[in-house]
């Protein structure tokens, strides 16, 4: 691996990607392709700004291994680089006797992953920890920490500059094509007049002003695509299988008004259901001292639909008729209903985080930011857990890493250059 190297993604992963190519292979070129104008802009600048000890993920399976180097490879570059990180710690609370057995597999399952420090916690030990929580057990993890996600993406753009490499904004990858001397792209640049026009004559401008044209660019020996809410998209353009696609699911957070803060110390989060791999409504710090009520979980109406009223019927139309997605609605609608009337009604969003903040009311909360998850549905309806790459030839793509890819994305990156692009060289 040295040479060329192109990168789709200017979210943390595709960054963490090609800072760590420029680090253990000086001398490879590497260049991240971005679509929009800035780095950060989708789910990497519009998540709970969490980093995930790994306490709920199956031990062995990616999520958990990288997970847990993540953490620590993560804690030590911020610290490094002057980034806010915080261990505020989290708990887990159980509000009955129901939820304690799978209470008690996430216990089982953090010990299992090398979580340190956790302990199980009774009603009392609960209010010492989190004043305003009640339940009847909880499982505290005092290292689970919040970041500055965006102000880490920023940073790791900085160092592949550093390290020579070059990151374009305002470049959407629309083509890929594998040839015998490397990787061919087509890249749609967007941006003021000085956009390129590759000896195809003046380009018109947009309404906006804008300047759109489509470059060729390459070979590459090697394309690394971190495409998040797009990644099913992207494989598709070299000839992947549309399986699995990606279902996005917006999650909308409330605020909580400043003088309501103190109802919340850390993170203090429900026993999830286990069938499904979003965590459920959650309180959390973020570093910036505001604290999150949310997100739900709902079917967005467009990949990068941040609100209830953006709608992109193409992209809807494409969700819809996906086979997976029949089967996953077929079996989940209930649960799926329940999250439109919380997405829809303040009070019924609140009523969840009230079963264990019981003092939290509709009038503490302000309408917050909302993100939207790149969430992998295999064609028979399954959400997919685990991270999943692909690897042929030339080309990796990130299919799947959805939470707590953020918190492990240094590890995804190491695992990524370390496992799959020096076996693809070889
Ligand atoms: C609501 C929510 C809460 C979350 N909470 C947490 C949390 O607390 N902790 C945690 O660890 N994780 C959390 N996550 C998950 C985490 O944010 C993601 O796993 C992580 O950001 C994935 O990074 P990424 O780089 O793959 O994706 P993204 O940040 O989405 O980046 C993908 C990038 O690819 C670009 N792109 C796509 N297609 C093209 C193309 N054709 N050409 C050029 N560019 C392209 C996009 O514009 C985008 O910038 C949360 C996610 C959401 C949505």
């Amino acid at each position: 691996m040295t040479g060329r190297v192109a990168v789709v993604g200017g979210g943390i992963l595709g960054l963490a990607v090609a800072r760590r190519i420029g680090l253990v292979r000086p001398g490879t070129t590497v260049t991240v392709f971005e679509k929009e104008s800035d780095i950060a802009q989708h789910q990497t600048g519009r998540n709970s700004g969490v980093v995930h000890a790994g306490l709920y993920y199956k031990p062995g399976s990616l999520k958990a291994t990288l997970t847990r180097r993540g953490v620590g490879l993560l804690r030590e570059y911020t610290a490094e680089r002057g980034i806010r990180y915080e261990e505020c710690g989290k708990v887990v609370v159980a509000v009955d006797d129901g939820e304690l057995e799978p209470l008690a597999e996430i216990e089982r399952r953090a010990r299992a992953n090398g979580v340190p420090g956790v302990r199980m916690l009774d009603a009392d030990g609960l209010r010492a920890i989190e004043p305003h929580a009640r339940g009847v057990a909880a499982l505290h993890s005092p290292t689970t920490a919040i970041v500055d996600y965006p102000a880490a993406a920023r940073a790791l753009r900085g160092d592949i500059l550093d390290a020579g490499g070059a990151v374009r904004t305002g470049a959407e990858v629309v083509g890929i094509d594998e040839r015998p001397d490397g990787v061919h792209l087509l890249v749609r640049v967007r941006g003021t007049a000085a956009a390129p026009t590759n000896g195809h004559g003046p380009a018109p401008a947009q309404d906006d002003g804008q300047i759109e044209v489509t470059e060729p660019i390459g070979p590459f020996d090697l394309l690394v695509a971190c495409a998040g809410l797009q990644s099913d998209l992207v494989a598709e353009l070299t000839g992947e299988d549309p399986s699995p696609r990606i279902v996005p699911f917006r999650g909308d957070y409330w605020l909580l008004r400043p003088e309501r803060r103190e109802l919340v110390r850390g993170l203090i989060y429900p026993v999830p259901d286990p069938r499904y791999p979003f965590l459920g409504i959650h309180l959390t710090k973020r570093i910036d001292g505001e604290i999150l009520v949310g997100p739900n979980a709902v079917l967005a109406t467009a990949r990068e639909g941040y609100g209830p009223a953006v709608l992109r019927t193409a992209e809807l139309r494409q969700t819809l008729s996906w086979p997976g997605f029949h089967k996953m609605a077929r079996q989940h609608w209930r649960t799926g209903a329940k999250e439109v009337l919380r997405s829809a009604s303040r009070r019924a969003f609140v009523a969840e985080a009230r079963r264990y903040v019981p003092e939290l009311t509709a009038a503490d909360v302000v309408r917050g930011p909302a993100g939207v998850r790149a969430q992998a549905v295999a064609r028979d309806g399954s959400l997919v857990d685990d991270f999943v790459l692909a690897v042929r030839g030339r080309v990796v793509h990130v299919r799947n890493a959805p939470s707590p890819a953020a918190t492990a994305s240094l590890a995804i990156a190491e695992h990524i250059v370390a496992q799959i692009v020096t076996e693809s060289a070889a």
